[in-house]
């Protein structure tokens, strides 16, 4: 792997896409941005990073901004603790950093919503930190260079991988955090076929030479997501639209449309909200999460009065105002129908 430092620097430095958060090291901008890219593609977080940055240029800013602003603007992203936890990591560091991101590492893993990577990551891009940003794309490709047949989900050898790349981290260790993970993303790839032809490591690299490229890392098979059924009541009165707060578990504290566990009948709906006066079955959709599918049937009602427990709010309010998570973003259009 010693031999491989030189070669993915250089192929790194001239073939690095030139990305928003790239312009320069600021440890505010590569922290926004490493948070949204986890679970993320590059090229869905471009444009919510440019917004973000609009909205909220600082870490001052974004300890001062409202939840439901936060959250409308991370609408779409998902895994809506990691907003959460950015204001909450802003605010800190405005109490006890007084207002200038930390320059060790240990101050910024102890921010919330901060774990090793990304403490590494930033330590190393922003402040030339000896430290190691290790993900999955890191260690496909170290596993494929050292021709090591390993178990990548055991956190042991994660940690041990870690430790060996973190001998031979160069001074510019941004730069070959950077690098390994991005020769992952787009060369050494994860499914299908590696490009090793276009591979600037693939004279040193051992998986190449002995035809390995698809065995290693060992494959892991994935556990099945667990599966849900839900009915979604799309309910109207007048131009008003019934939403409610999610009180706990998945997407806690977010907006949905009212929903019962289940595949309601037209009785069972009718049982539960007698004064509807109007009821048809409306579209289906199902959403995958990381470790649940959900599948959602819907039923669009019209009721009389505007019924206790929800918030009765017009379709412009919802789109400009309420951070509707994308699980239930696609039942909008039933009533941009109406
Ligand atoms: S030569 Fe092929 S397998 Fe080896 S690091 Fe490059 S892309 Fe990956």
């Amino acid at each position: 792997m010693k031999n491989a430092v030189e070669l993915l620097l250089n192929w790194y430095l001239q073939n690095r896409r030139m990305l928003p958060w790239r312009r320069d090291t600021d440890p505010y901008h590569v922290w926004i941005s490493e948070i949204m890219l986890q679970q993320t593609r590059i090229e869905a977080v471009i444009d919510y990073y440019e917004r973000f940055m609009k909205k909220v240029p600082s870490i001052q800013a974004l300890s001062e901004i409202s939840e439901d602003e936060l959250l409308k603007l991370w609408q779409g992203l998902g895994y809506y603790s990691r907003a959460r936890n950015l204001k909450k990591a802003a605010v800190q560091i405005m109490e006890k950093h007084e207002g200038i991101f930390p320059d060790n590492y240990a101050d910024i893993l102890s921010l919330p919503g901060i774990g090793e990577y990304t403490a590494g990551a930033i330590g190393s891009i922003s402040f030339g930190l000896k430290e190691v940003a290790i993900d999955g794309n890191v260690m496909r490709v170290f596993t494929r260079v050292t021709g090591r047949d390993l178990d990548i989900s055991d956190l042991k050898v994660k940690k041990e991988i870690g430790e060996e790349i973190k001998k031979i981290l160069p001074k510019n260790s941004g730069d070959f955090n950077q690098g390994i993970m991005e020769l992952g993303e787009v060369i050494c790839i994860p499914n299908g076929m590696p490009k090793c032809d276009i591979c600037p490591l693939k004279d040193v690299c051992v998986a190449h030479r002995n035809n390995l490229e698809l065995s290693i890392p060992r494959k892991i098979l994935k556990k099945e997501k667990q599966e849900e059924e839900y009915t979604l009541f799309l309910m109207v009165c007048k131009d008003k639209i019934a939403l409610r707060k999610r009180t706990s578990g998945l997407l806690k504290n977010m907006w949905e449309f009212p929903n019962e566990s289940g595949f309601l009948t037209y009785d069972e709906i009718l049982e539960k909200i007698p004064s509807i006066q109007e009821l048809s079955l409306s579209m289906t959709h199902t959403h995958i999460f990381t470790h649940k599918k959900w599948f959602m049937n819907s039923y669009y009602m019209e009721v009389e009065k505007e019924l206790e427990g929800y918030v009765w709010v017009t379709l412009d309010e919802i789109l400009e105002q309420y951070a509707l998570p994308s699980a239930f973003t696609p039942f909008l259009k039933v009533f941009y129908k109406k």
